[in-house]
C-alpha cells in the first residue's frame, strides 16, 4: 500500500502512521523525523534545515524531496505510509512525478480531521522520546516511569508560540494540497477525534476501502 497520511501538526498522523507501519509491515515515512535525525547527526543537511525546524517554518522543498524520494525508493515504491510530505502542492506535483516515472501511484490520500482546539492540546501536551522518537502526551498517553526523565523531552516547535505559528503555515501552504488531491479523486477523510483505537480502526477502513476501489 501506498499511503499518505494527512492532516495539521498535532492531529496523531505521526503516532497512527507508526503503529500502521508496525502492524501493516509498511515503512513509515516520516520526513520531519528525518530532518530531526539529519539535525541530531549535524550532518550538512541537518544544519540547512535547523532553524526552520526549530521555528516551525517549513524547510525548503529541495532539501525535503530527496529524503522523501530515498526513502520511498528504499521501500521498493511498494509499501509506505508517508507522514508530513508532501506538505505544498509543489512537493505534491514532485510526489506525483516520481511515483509516474517509477510505474506506480498513491493508493490513497488519508486526511484526519480535527478541531483546532483539540490539536492546540495535543501538540502542548506532547513530549517525545528523543532515543526512538514515540510520542506521549501527558494526559493520555504519560511517559511509562521506565524511560529515564532526562529522555523525554518537549519538541522546540511544539512551544505555544511555535504552534500558533504552524498552525498558520499549516493554513496557508499545505491545507491546500487537500483540495489538490481531492480534485483528483484520492482524498479519503477520516475523524481523527476519539481514542487512539478508533481513529486507527477508521484509517484501516478507509485504506480496506480504496484498496477495493482498486
Ligand atoms: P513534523 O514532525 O511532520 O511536524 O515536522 C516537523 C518540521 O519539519 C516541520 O515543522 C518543518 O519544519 C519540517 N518539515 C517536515 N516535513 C516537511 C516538508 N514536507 N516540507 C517542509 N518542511 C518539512
Amino acid at each position: 500500500m501506498r499511503i499518505v497520511l494527512f492532516g495539521p501538526p498535532g492531529v496523531g498522523k505521526g503516532s497512527q502512521a507508526r503503529f500502521l507501519s508496525e502492524r501493516e509491515h509498511v515503512k513509515h515515512i516520516s520526513t520531519g523525523e528525518l530532518l530531526r535525525g539529519a539535525i541530531r547527526s549535524k550532518s550538512e543537511l541537518g544544519r540547512k534545515a535547523r532553524s526552520y525546524v526549530e521555528e516551525g517554518e517549513l524547510v525548503p522543498g529541495v532539501l525535503v524531496r530527496a529524503l522523501a524520494e530515498d526513502a520511498i525508493k528504499d521501500s521498493g515504491y511498494k509499501s509506505f505510509v508517508l507522514d508530513g510530505y508532501p506538505r505544498t502542492i509543489e512537493q505534491a506535483e514532485w510526489l506525483d512525478t516520481y511515483l509516474k516515472d517509477a510505474g506506480h501511484q498513491l493508493d490513497s490520500v488519508l486526511s484526519l480531521i480535527v478541531p483546532s482546539e483539540v490539536i492546540i492540546d495535543r501538540l502542548s501536551k506532547r513530549r517525545v522520546d528523543r532515543t526512538t522518537g514515540e510520542n506521549f502526551h501527558l494526559d493520555f498517553k504519560p511517559p511509562p516511569p521506565d524511560i529515564p526523565a532526562s529522555r523525554i523531552i518537549q519538541r522546540k516547535d511544539d512551544m505555544p508560540e511555535s504552534i500558533l505559528h504552524r498552525l498558520q503555515i499549516y493554513h496557508e501552504e499545505t491545507h491546500p494540497v487537500q483540495a489538490w488531491y481531492r480534485e483528483r479523486g484520492m482524498l479519503q477523510e477520516v475523524a481523527g477525534a476519539g481514542s487512539f483505537e478508533e481513529v486507527y480502526g477508521r484509517i484501516l477502513s478507509a485504506i480496506q476501502d480504496s484498496m477495493s476501489r482498486r
